[in-house]
């Protein structure tokens, strides 16, 4: 990008009316920043910094950008804005002008897309084997406090109820539809959380990698048309799991360590693969844009 910046204000307003993500109404506050979990990990995707740029109209450099392939679409960036701006948006609607403007090809973005899923399989393969080796740790005490599998925390599914809706759950799947980690039951699906939840099974699925690889996002709840507050599920599972002592400090340190490791190999994986395929030699003064 050039050092001086020159603001494009017929881009801004072609933005604003292509895509509905509120971008004129964001005060730079930075908690779509904060809580964007690639952000967290790698600090390689600001949103804030991709809304202020749409603001400037620069869109011939936001097309450019490595860092938009990054975004999972967990959309946690506009449920947490203040403003009701919608960076996940804007992301999306930036994807689609790189590929209408021939700066990415479909099978590059769908490779990215296969990048994406394999870090969930891997997140989760990590989070089972953390979980067998504090199960090892833990043997000698469970051993000595027998329990029939379900039932003893069957109350737990009563008791969160209140706060999670889970027993208004007529299993649609919906929630499922809309996880961005979903990409198959062995890593998280939002519906078995709470149809296994509501069965008596909190304890097995709080040992499961689902509530741990949860991004949090909220997006499962948003699509309940039932209300179910699905995030509320996987946090409390993985809350009453730390409660109950199933996982132990060296999990959570472990885990903690790793996840950060598998959020870097999977931005530097991004940008290494998809960058020398990214089209930068294009003329941003003759793109083949038809901009109103
Ligand atoms: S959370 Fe909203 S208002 Fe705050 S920086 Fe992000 S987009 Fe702007
Ligand atoms: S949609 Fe998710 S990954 Fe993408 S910018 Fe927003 S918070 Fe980050
Ligand atoms: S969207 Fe709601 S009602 Fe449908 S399966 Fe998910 S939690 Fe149940
Ligand atoms: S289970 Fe819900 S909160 Fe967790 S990643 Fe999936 S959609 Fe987001």
């Amino acid at each position: 990008m050039d050092a001086v910046i020159h603001p494009q204000a017929p881009d801004r307003r072609w933005i604003n009316r292509a895509v509905k993500a509120e971008i004129n109404l964001c005060f730079t506050c930075g908690s779509c920043a904060v809580e964007c979990p690639v952000n967290r990990a790698t600090n390689r995707l600001d949103p804030r910094r991709l809304v202020w740029m749409a603001n400037l109209g620069l869109m011939d450099e936001l097309i450019r950008l490595p860092d938009i392939w990054l975004c999972l679409g967990c959309r946690k960036c506009s449920h947490v804005c203040p403003m009701t701006v919608k960076p996940a948006a804007l992301i999306a609607f930036l994807r689609w002008e790189a590929l209408r403007e021939g700066l990415f090809s479909p099978e590059l973005a769908e490779e990215r897309r296969r990048l994406q899923d394999h870090l969930h399989r891997q997140r989760a393969a990590v989070v089972r084997e953390l979980l067998a080796e504090t199960a090892q740790r833990r043997a000698p005490q469970e051993l000595s406090q027998p329990r029939t599998p379900g039932a003893s925390w069957k109350p737990f599914a009563v008791f969160h109820d209140h706060e999670t809706g889970i027993s208004s759950c007529f299993a649609c799947g919906e929630c499922s539809n809309a996880c961005p980690v979903c990409v198959d039951r062995s890593v998280l699906d939002p519906l078995v959380l709470v149809r296994g939840t509501l069965l008596g099974y909190a304890r097995e699925l709080s040992l499961s990698p689902g509530p741990w690889v949860c991004l949090q996002c909220r997006s499962c709840s948003s699509a309940c048309s039932h209300r179910v507050q699905g995030h509320l599920v996987a946090l409390a599972l993985r809350e009453a799991a730390q409660k109950t002592g199933m996982v132990d400090d060296a999990f959570l340190q472990a885990w903690k360590d790793k996840e950060r490791d598998l959020w870097h190999g999977y931005a530097e994986a991004v940008v290494q693969r998809l960058e020398p395929g990214l089209n930068l030699t294009t003329n941003t003064q003759q793109t083949v844009t038809t901009r109103p």
